[in-house]
């Protein structure tokens, strides 16, 4: 491999299995990988946590204000695997996070301005030295607008509902195909019509719909455009 260090950014709707090929990706070039989902998942938990956000999903905005700054994301990375455990203040969230009902709650705390600027910050410092792989909604057009490659993955609602309901119930969770389809359907909206960074294609990114292709035939699509970019830089 050569060692131009690019920085990779995958976009694209919830459950098409972006952090899957991110992880690969970063594991196959050596590189760190950024879940940029599991930081909103984490400051939607403190939220919860704290009664800062109420079943419906509204959030006390005055009050997570004045604690943004309290609340503290970071991984451990584990370079090997590419496996990145999430915590909140020093704990381990990483399990927690995944749940159906931060899944249900996180869009509300996403759409929050503030909240994406303290993170958008973080993940910009993340990737300043290059090398990286990072996933989200807005990675290609907010966060490294000059990112080296952009990839926009996606798949239909019903596949992607497939999917995550296979992983939750292989962790024992009891969750019904109905719920998740609506679940993915409702975060797609929200994120998709959101007024601060909604989640939108941008214009150099290179459309990946999985939705009939199995992970190798993927994995081979994503590393030629990998070798293209390289060549490029
Ligand atoms: O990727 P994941 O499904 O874990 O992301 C959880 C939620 O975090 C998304 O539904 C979206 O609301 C938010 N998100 C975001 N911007 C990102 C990554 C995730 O708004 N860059």
């Amino acid at each position: 491999m050569s060692d131009k260090q690019l920085i990779i950014a995958i976009d694209g709707f919830s459950s098409c299995g972006k952090s899957t090929v991110a992880k690969e990706l970063a594991r196959k070039l050596g590189y760190i990988y950024v879940d940029t989902g599991a930081m909103y998942r984490a400051v939607t938990l403190y939220c919860m946590r704290n009664s800062i956000i109420d079943a419906d999903g509204n959030v006390d905005e005055p009050r997570l204000k004045r604690e943004i700054g309290n609340i503290g994301v970071s991984f451990i990375y584990d370079q090997q695997t590419s496996k990145n455990t999430t915590l909140l203040n020093g704990e381990v969230v990483e399990d927690e996070i995944r749940r159906i009902e931060v899944s249900n709650k996180v869009s509300y705390v996403s759409r929050i301005d503030f909240v994406r600027a303290q993170m958008v910050k973080l993940q910009q410092q993340m990737g300043s030295k290059g090398g990286i792989v990072m996933d989200g909604r807005d990675i290609g057009t907010v966060v490294f607008p000059n990112a080296d490659l952009k990839i926009f993955m996606t798949a239909s609602p019903e596949v992607r509902a497939q999917r995550r309901f296979d992983e939750l119930t292989a962790k024992g969770e009891k969750v019904t195909f109905d719920e998740i389809l609506e679940n993915v359907n409702q975060r797609d909206y929200i994120d998709q019509h959101r007024e601060v960074s909604p989640l939108k294609q941008a214009a150099d990114a290179h459309v990946v719909d999985n939705s009939h292709m199995t992970r190798d035939e993927q994995f081979a699509v994503i590393l030629q455009l990998v070798e293209e970019a390289k060549a490029k830089k």
